[in-house]
């Protein structure tokens, strides 16, 4: 079906700490949560209304995406509304959904309820029925609120283009609806309310953040590393960001340890995001030398970036020598700080090959490691 949508990003969201429409929510910025929702359910076009001064903000967040427009909103969200409707270039029966950007969380389905309950009305809205007891009052109760027949109006509100226009037009100068169905009903017509989604949660303070990233779809990742080392002359090896003493040394281009290697690999390999020597080259001079910990905080960041949270992480370190039990709970300590994991989430365990292969022989250590991590869907 051929149908529009208006999103609405002009407020200054003060409540939720300024500027909520375009914070990160799982890696990217809540206004583009809604417009390719309604991009990706047909919609054509998305026109997306921003303050006159984040037009560029709005060519940023929303880059790549294909198919929205935006364009300067008002001083008031109905102003900001018309604006949008002036802007779609659709016929006036063509269904449009006018949606608040601060409502990131939308879902296919609501946006169907919405269009399969259009004909034959002048709107429909996704609203959800009130489930808390309601009371009237201040400090203490006068009354309480019969709630049957009370509902909680979300967006999006689905209107004809055209009938949306004209109630707009007819709605009397200096008074503020609080939505779009408030416009059309008082214009007389009929608005039809349809089954909307908890989900479609609004972002008004800034504790809503975190239960909006909680809401998030997510999937589970699990990555694996491996990674080799040479022994040679020294006095003390790297192992899992910690110095220990040792009649040797690992040999190689960085500090050489292979622990943090392999959990670099298991981290990026999670994400599908290439290896270490992708991200750090061997025949970079810069890395010569260099301590370990900075190729598993990059790998971290990138993590971040992408909106996804590490779960687990566990590093197995195979050599006969050192002796890694006494060191190891330096280990997890060191790989809790640097990956902000609880102790418990961070597992460093260590095995002999029984004298057998490279590692029996003293040539070389090996370290393999499995990095669990979630990311948004
Ligand atoms: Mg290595």
């Amino acid at each position: 079906m051929i149908f529009a949508g208006v999103v609405v990003a002009a407020g200054s969201g003060s409540r939720a700490g300024g500027d909520k429409q375009w914070r990160p929510l799982g890696g990217k910025p809540v206004v583009r949560w809604s417009v390719e929702a309604l991009l990706n359910a047909g919609a054509a076009p998305v026109v997306v209304v921003v303050a006159r001064d984040s037009l560029g903000r709005a060519a940023e967040a929303l880059a790549g995406l294909s198919g929205w427009i935006a364009v300067a909103g008002g001083a008031e969200r109905a102003d900001s509304v018309r604006a949008g409707l002036a802007a779609v270039d659709a016929a006036e029966t063509t269904p449009v959904l006018v949606h608040d950007a601060a409502r990131p969380l939308l879902g296919e389905a609501v946006i169907c309820r919405l269009l399969e309950a259009l004909p034959g009305a002048d709107g429909a809205i996704a609203a959800l029925p009130v489930s808390d007891t309601l009371k009237r009052g201040g400090e203490r109760i006068e009354t309480t609120v019969d709630r049957a027949g009370l509902w909680r109006a979300q967006t999006p509100q689905a209107f004809p283009l055209g009938r949306l226009r004209a109630a707009y037009a007819a709605w009397p100068a200096g008074k503020t609806p609080t939505d779009e169905a408030a416009v059309v009903e008082r214009d007389g017509g009929v608005v039809r309310l349809v089954e909307g989604d908890p989900r479609l949660m609004k972002l008004t303070y800034p504790e809503d953040f975190a239960m909006a990233e909680a809401l998030l779809p997510r999937q589970i990742r699990v990555g694996t590393g491996f990674d080799v080392h040479r022994w040679g002359p020294g006095e003390a090896v790297w192992l899992c960001g910690v110095e220990i003493p040792h009649d040797q040394t690992l040999i190689g281009h960085s500090d050489a340890d292979a622990g943090l290697h392999a959990l670099t690999d298991a981290l990026l390999g999670a994400m599908g995001d290439g290896d270490i020597g992708d991200h750090f080259p061997p025949t970079d001079p810069k890395w010569k030398g260099a301590a370990s910990d900075q190729f598993l905080i990059h790998a971290v960041e990138r993590l971040q970036a992408r909106g996804g949270r590490l779960v687990n992480v566990d590093v197995t370190l195979i050599c006969e020598r050192p002796k890694v039990k006494p060191h190891r709970l330096a280990m997890r300590e060191r790989l809790a700080a640097i990956l902000a994991l609880h102790l418990d989430a961070v597992s460093v365990k260590a095995t002999t090959t029984e004298m057998l292969g490279f590692t029996g022989r003293g040539e070389g250590l090996a370290a393999q490691a499995v990095a669990t991590i979630e990311l948004p869907a």
